[in-house]
């Protein structure tokens, strides 16, 4: 269900094993849909479209953020379905995932729920301010989010989001942001890969580093507390990724997770032997969880997002010539769009200064393309 460029992963590692790869999605052009052997292209609400793509699959998972729980809910009672509609029930609204995320023990920055004039009344002579306001509902890559440095400037916000559920989040003054990717199988089984660091522009994911730099034990010890803790209690089947805000004091807390692959784990396609999407393909299809052995201990990986993409063409056969041992990933989207994620760059090996300098480089030759 989803047809970005993690279902195309996803159909890419399926395809290896062998099996056929149906991808259900509204699109007319889709990265995922564009490998698939059959694209059922309808509304993620069509319940006819559903019981019949139900009727023709084995199995199902989901790669889009924003799909309808309730088509999950009614496809798994069809077919077997991981992850379950829960976990995306949860992470697709800011307040039920934050209010579960608490629930539950795992800590996040500070927040108020937005849902009234007296919500912001209080939340004006509150303690969230400096904050950014978000939607509940339908975000990602920092849409529908606008940070607020004044009790003004909270309500002027509001209104600029058309006065929808929203929560203020205080902003952090995080020392860095890291990622964990986790996942789960059938039987009970976690895994979990070392921590990864990354940085946004623009609140899209920009650069990640494998693992993060000063990882260390401690802080590996609280993100797999924290992910083991989401796992059991969404008694999720599947790769999980959970993002952290790491605090000057060294605790984790954390941002939001998403119940499915990651941008920030592009990387394990190089530098691992069983990449985030064989995670959940083993999840889904009743295999156990495999191994996540490095194949290099470091990776860096860089985005092409939106213009990138074009500069990106003009020098690709000087960069394959020069950086032979660079892995280059492109989604094959129809258009170049501001913000839209058009593919990504990898570099592996065992000095990660070394990686982050190559990879500041190959930027730069991209941007003066
Ligand atoms: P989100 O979509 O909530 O993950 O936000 C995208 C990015 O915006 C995050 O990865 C951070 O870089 C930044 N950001 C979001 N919320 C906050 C916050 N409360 N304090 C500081 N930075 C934030």
């Amino acid at each position: 269900m989803g047809g970005g460029q993690l279902g195309r992963f996803l159909a890419m590692q399926a395809r290896d094993w062998g099996m056929e790869v149906y991808v259900f999605c509204p699109d007319e052009h889709s990265p995922a849909a564009r490998l698939a052997n059959r694209h059922f292209k309808a509304d993620y609400q069509d319940l006819e479209a559903l019981r019949e793509f139900a009727s023709m699959v084995s199995g199902v998972t989901y790669e889009f953020e924003n799909i309808p729980p309730e088509s999950i809910r009614f496809l798994s009672q069809h077919i077997i379905t991981a992850p379950a509609a829960l976990a995306l029930e949860t992470s697709q609204n800011r307040k039920r995932e934050k209010l579960f995320l608490n629930k539950i023990g795992n800590e996040t920055a500070p927040f108020a729920l937005i849902e009234t004039q007296e919500d912001i009344e209080a939340a004006q002579s509150g303690s969230l301010i400096p904050g950014v306001l978000k939607t509940a509902a339908f975000g990602y890559d920092g849409k529908g989010q606008i940070k607020v440095e004044s009790a003004d400037a909270l309500a002027a916000a509001w209104l600029e989001l058309d006065q929808q559920p929203c929560v203020l989040e205080g902003w952090v003054n995080f020392e860095k942001e890291v990622s964990i990717l986790s996942a789960r199988d059938f039987a009970g089984n976690l895994v979990h890969y070392p921590l990864i660091q990354n940085t946004h522009k623009n609140h899209i994911l920009d650069l990640s580093l494998f693992p993060m730099a000063g990882w260390n034990e401690d802080l590996q010890q609280q993100a797999e507390e924290m992910s083991s803790r989401l796992l059991t209690e969404l008694d999720y089947v599947g790769l999980l990724c959970v993002e952290f805000f790491l605090l000057p004091s060294g605790k984790l807390v954390v941002n939001e997770f998403a119940p499915r692959p990651h941008n920030s784990g592009h990387l394990t396609l190089d530098s691992h032997n069983v990449s985030q999407f064989e995670q959940q393909l083993r999840c889904l299809t009743g295999h156990i969880v495999g191994g996540n052995h490095t194949t290099y201990p470091n990776a860096v990986m860089l985005n092409l997002i939106g213009e990138d993409f074009s500069q990106f063409v003009k020098v690709a056969h000087r960069l394959s010539h020069d950086y032979p041992h660079l892995h280059i990933h492109l989604y094959g989207k129809d258009r170049v769009m501001p913000g839209r994620k058009m593919g990504h760059l990898t570099l592996v090996g065992d000095d990660l200064n070394r990686l982050q300098e190559e990879i500041e480089t190959i930027r730069t030759l991209i941007n003066e393309a």
